[in-house]
């Protein structure tokens, strides 16, 4: 199996190490290999080309990352619901007769590993708070959105939250979505209704780590879950508050790993088990408190 990762930068990406053990777990030779392809216009010629091998039949899978993930749909022949809404994909397979379908496979795997950390919530949708207004928000709030929960979105610049609700608020006519200025005022009155928080901002990624997306100030959400994308550090600032203030949250390993078997499972029909893939990348599980 030859699989691999469109993006730019690439440097520290873990896809690799997680797509290896499955490819152990499989019991299948090949590789995952990482092509750092620059923005376009410098990297179109690049990216055509990488696709077209993945078309030939020179590659059997590969995954897409920033800046990539709307470049490459130009170059495919199908895309799922959630790509069309999206407008952007993670996962490029091929299929019979070397058509191309771009899939996004950060939706269920968002979902896959919400529910498994905070099982009280599958069946229960409510309204949820999403800070950050970019391309990893809009996929949380589509898979939100999708599962019947209400959003609001909440940014420090307005406009932009304004700007992704008005995008994907035509796709769910029965779903309420709002927007929200990310600052303690706003958020004061309104907390005590989110019964789950996720921050797709990267505050407090390595290696600012002492940032958070929390305006100092305004109350946490006491019946919320949290979930941070972030997961290196494995606890962010933020988290580390939510637990020493007693509250329930995760970070985002496990949609990292969850995206990835998804991905793997499409171009290989294995569903591959979670431990090793997690032991590949932090030696354990554990990632909720
Ligand atoms: P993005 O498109 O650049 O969007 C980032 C959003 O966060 C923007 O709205 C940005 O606002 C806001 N933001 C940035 N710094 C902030 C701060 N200090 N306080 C408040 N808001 C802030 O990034 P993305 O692709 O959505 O990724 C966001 C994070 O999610 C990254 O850390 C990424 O690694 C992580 N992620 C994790 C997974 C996973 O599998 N666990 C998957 C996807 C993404 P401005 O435009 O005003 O800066």
């Amino acid at each position: 199996m030859q699989l691999g990762l469109i993006g730019f930068p690439l440097g520290h990406s873990l896809s690799p190490p997680i797509h290896n053990a499955a490819l152990r777990a499989a019991g299948l030779a090949g590789e995952y290999r990482l092509f750092p392809i620059p923005p376009l216009p410098e990297g179109a010629q690049a990216l055509a080309g990488l696709v077209s091998r993945l078309r030939q039949g020179e590659f059997d899978g590969l995954n897409v990352t920033i800046p990539h993930k709307p470049n490459v749909l130009a170059l495919v022949d199908e895309q799922t619901p959630a790509v069309e809404t999206l407008g952007a994909a993670n996962t490029l397979v091929r299929l019979t007769g070397g058509r191309l379908r771009a899939a996004n496979t950060d939706v269920p795997g968002f979902l896959s590993d919400l529910y498994a950390n905070a099982p009280h919530l599958r069946d229960q949708p409510g309204q949820a708070l999403v800070l950050g207004a970019g391309g990893s928000a809009r996929a949380v709030v589509y898979a939100l959105a999708e599962t019947g929960w209400r959003v609001t979105v909440s940014a420090r610049r307005y406009e932009q939250a304004r700007t992704l609700v008005a995008s994907l608020q035509p796709a769910f006519p029965a779903i309420r979505l709002s927007a929200l200025h990310l600052d303690a005022p706003s958020l004061g009155g309104l907390t005590f209704d989110f019964r789950l928080v996720v921050n797709a901002t990267p505050a407090g990624m390595h290696p600012r780590v002492d940032v958070s997306p929390w305006p100092p100030g305004a109350p946490f959400p006491r019946a919320a879950f949290f979930y941070d994308l972030v997961y290196n550090p494995p606890e962010t600032a933020w988290l580390a508050a939510i637990r020493l203030a007693g509250l329930p949250g995760c970070n985002g390993l496990g949609m990292l790993v969850e995206q990835a078997a998804l991905s793997f499972a499409a171009w290989t029909g294995f569903d591959p088990p979670r431990a090793p893939l997690f032991a590949a990348v932090s030696g354990s599980y554990g990632n909720s408190f």
